[in-house]
């Protein structure tokens, strides 16, 4: 919609984890950080954080607990 708000975020950042619960707390470098969630990504192995919209991916062959 607002072409003029492009230019802030390089976002959409994919990020792989080999854990099925992983901490985001923005990209704190770049002064994009946001409150620290806790995200599990037991369900389809991925998700994307709700404030940054990285996309974070669980890597294959990782071990998923059940319990
Ligand atoms: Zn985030």
């Amino acid at each position: 919609m607002s072409a003029a708000a492009a230019s802030s975020v390089s976002a959409f950042e994919t990020v792989t984890v080999s854990t099925a619960k992983v901490a985001c707390d923005g990209d704190v470098a770049a002064g994009l950080g946001h409150p620290r969630v806790f995200l599990d990504l037991t369900g389809e192995g991925k998700i994307v954080c709700p404030y940054c919209s990285r996309t974070y991916v669980l890597a294959e062959g990782a071990k998923i607990g059940h319990h």
